[in-house]
């Protein structure tokens, strides 16, 4: 196991995103949980979304005196092979789950284990499947307690990987799920909590950008500044509906001839299927020069991902399936109306017709991007209930607040907060 090297940050930069009593409580936290060493374990320190976050929450409760360190566990080819399995099956893919895959899963998560023989953690935080096994080789005399944060959605699971993982998490002190929808019926755990994910309001793709600014970078993609723009920032992915995008667009622009799209996404080398979606986007874009598909491999990177959530007048996230959307949240701190898929994780952020739309269809995208794009007034309006939005329940200071509350209410039970 390794652990990881963060970047210093100061908590005290965020102070001005949270509201009094969240400080307070806050303060009551890290106090309470004086001498207490909390580990978080993951699979990797880059790449992915948990990775992300954690470099911004270590190192914030680091700064604000909890005693907290970031473990990744090792791995190679094999291992991560049958891990993204477990993924996908754990997410309802259809398929078996070998011997062999078992066996795998298991070595690395003992090898892991032995690295933490001589440990002295209070609470140890696992994410995701990969090392969630890890607890089968607690000590027998172990004081810690041990929580499992799901990242994924297992509300409906290849019931073979279920099984299976089922055995380990079922183990744990407490569990994390995003939402009360993504824990499968029938399942059994001690202790229950929610917490959605959060972003950084100060890192490069969440910081505040002057509208020009970002007009400025996004016209270096080819987008015009002097017309209306809509834009998904997604992976090109049938999940994500970057097709059901371009179809909607094109309802739009028979009405609204000066509309651009853009579709700003990023791939990864390793990832066959992303690319197979790009080509197939890029076909129902055709040789309409008003869509703008950009990607990392043309120069689009976190600040880029700013400059189009910041500039667009309306973003989109047609999800069909969607964790979480963390897009979503992005957008709306920018003040950007979102019409989003009503579905998953995009429910909890977006309030229908107060910080954007939701929709089911790809013609009631059309018509509720033309409602925005026609109603500006409608649109400033949005602003500032969007951003409000995520300042009170998806920064990362409140993502802070659930974890010290769920460490002290495990510590102190007779005095939980609620
Ligand atoms: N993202 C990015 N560049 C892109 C497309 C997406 O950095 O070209 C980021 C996006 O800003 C967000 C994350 O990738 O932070 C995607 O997270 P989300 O929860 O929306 O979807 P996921 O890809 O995890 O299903």
């Amino acid at each position: 196991m390794q652990l990881v090297a963060v970047k210093k940050k100061n908590f005290n930069d965020y102070r001005r995103f949270m509201e009094q009593d969240t400080m307070f409580e806050l303060d009551f936290l890290v106090d309470k949980l004086k001498g207490k060493k909390i580990a978080m374990i993951n699979a990797t320190a880059y790449g992915g979304g948990v990775a992300e976050k954690l470099h911004s929450l270590v190192p914030l409760m680091q700064d604000m005196g909890v005693d907290i360190d970031w473990w990744t566990i090792l791995g190679n080819e094999e291992f991560y092979n049958v891990t993204k399995r477990f993924h996908n099956c754990l997410q309802g893919q259809e398929g078996e789950l070998s011997g062999s895959e078992m066996e795998i899963y298991l070595k690395y998560n003992q090898i892991n284990a032995s690295y933490m023989k001589d440990w002295h953690y209070d609470f140890i935080v696992i994410h995701d499947p990969q090392p969630a096994a890890l607890i089968e080789w607690r000590g027998k005399e172990c004081h810690e307690k041990w929580i499992w944060r799901c990242h994924i959605d297992t509300s409906f699971p290849n019931q073979e990987y279920w099984d299976f993982l089922y055995h380990y998490i079922a183990q744990y002190d407490a569990v994390i799920f995003t939402m009360p929808d993504y824990v499968k019926e029938g399942a059994a755990f001690k202790n229950i909590t929610f917490i959605t994910p959060s972003i950084d309001p100060l890192s490069l793709k969440n910081i505040s950008l002057d509208k020009e600014e970002a007009r400025a970078i996004t016209s270096r993609f080819g987008v015009d500044a002097g017309r209306p723009l809509i834009s998904q920032v997604s992976r090109f992915d049938p999940w994500k509906d970057p097709l059901g995008v371009i179809d909607a667009y094109k309802i739009v622009k028979k009405d609204f001839p000066s509309v651009q799209l853009a579709l700003v996404g990023s791939m990864a080398s390793d990832d066959p299927e992303g690319w197979d979606y790009l080509y197939r986007t890029l076909r129902r874009a055709g040789e309409d020069y008003d869509i703008k598909v950009v990607t990392n491999f043309n120069g689009i990177s976190d600040l880029e991902v700013n400059a189009f959530q910041t500039a667009s007048d309306i973003i989109l996230q047609k999800s069909l399936r969607e964790g979480f959307g963390l897009t979503v949240a992005e957008s709306l701190w920018k003040g950007t109306p979102v019409i989003g898929g009503n579905v998953g994780g995009i429910k909890l952020q977006i309030e229908d017709g107060v910080t954007g739309y939701l929709v089911n269809t790809v013609e009631e995208c059309a018509e509720k991007v033309l409602t925005l794009l026609r109603n500006p007034v409608l649109a400033e309006e949005m602003r500032e209930a969007a951003r409000e939005k995520v300042r009170k329940e998806f920064l990362v200071t409140k993502n802070i607040q659930h974890y010290l509350r769920l460490f002290y209410n495990l510590s102190s039970p007779e005095q939980a907060l609620p």
